[in-house]
């Protein structure tokens, strides 16, 4: 029996749909207008990951408001995972996660040095007028360090269960690794995370069990 915890953030620009992926994932709930996030919200999702492993998820929703983002480096603080959303039919929320994704890597490492894993969420796959193609998605997670993206619809509750469980596979693997690297009594315990004493999960199937 193992449980893994991690910290995921969701960042992003307004209104591209962070408070409502983390309300479907978590709560499984779909509420048309939520306010605009102040500061940031917070939720916990468990999951069976196999018959011995758990993972707790820490989801971290980050405001998009730019007079928040001096304040990211706390929120980032120890995260083991992100999620960069972006709105498929609003073209500056595709460039802006550029910066986000910037933002991020220089407020936050895993312990070796490296980025922690982000995954790129292009949300708003069920309306028509989308302003990116696939092409340039594609092209930008490769070069700006995504280890994948994904279309979304938040509103028609598709593709979130499988693209996050695609965050806790990296995010399992990440810890194994550095459980290798950080035999236990050496971990920095400033890294909240990948710290598990258990050495892997024993099946990687996705998300069984989490609906
Ligand atoms: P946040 O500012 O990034 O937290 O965005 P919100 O979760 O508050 O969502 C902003 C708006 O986009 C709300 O009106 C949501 O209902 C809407 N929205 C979120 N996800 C989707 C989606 O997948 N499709 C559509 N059509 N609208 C969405
Ligand atoms: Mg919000």
């Amino acid at each position: 029996m193992s449980e893994s915890v991690f910290k995921v953030l969701v960042i992003g620009e307004p209104s591209v749909g962070k408070t409502s992926m983390v309300a479907r994932y978590c709560y499984r709930d779909w509420i048309e207008n939520y306010k605009a996030t102040v500061g940031a919200d917070y939720a916990v999702k468990t999951i069976k990951w196999s018959t011995t492993d758990t993972v707790r998820l820490h989801i971290w929703d980050i405001a998009g408001q730019d007079h928040y983002r001096a304040m990211t480096r706390t929120y980032y603080k120890g995260a083991s995972g992100c999620i960069v959303l972006f709105d498929l039919t609003n073209k500056r929320s595709f460039t802006e996660a550029k910066t986000w994704k910037e933002d991020l890597d220089s407020k936050v490492l895993l312990s070796n040095g490296d980025t922690i894993p982000c995954l790129l969420v292009a949300n708003k796959d069920d309306l028509p007028d989308k302003r990116v193609t696939h092409n340039e998605i594609a092209k930008f997670a490769k070069d700006s360090g995504f280890f994948h993206w994904s279309p979304v619809s938040v509103k028609d509750n598709r593709n979130i269960t499988e693209s996050i469980c695609q965050l806790i596979q990296k995010m399992l693997d990440q810890e194994k690794e550095s459980a290798q690297a950080n035999p236990p009594g050496q971990v920095d315990e400033d890294v909240l995370n990948l710290h598990r004493p258990e050495p892997e999960p024993k099946h990687s199937g996705c998300c069984g069990g989490n609906g």
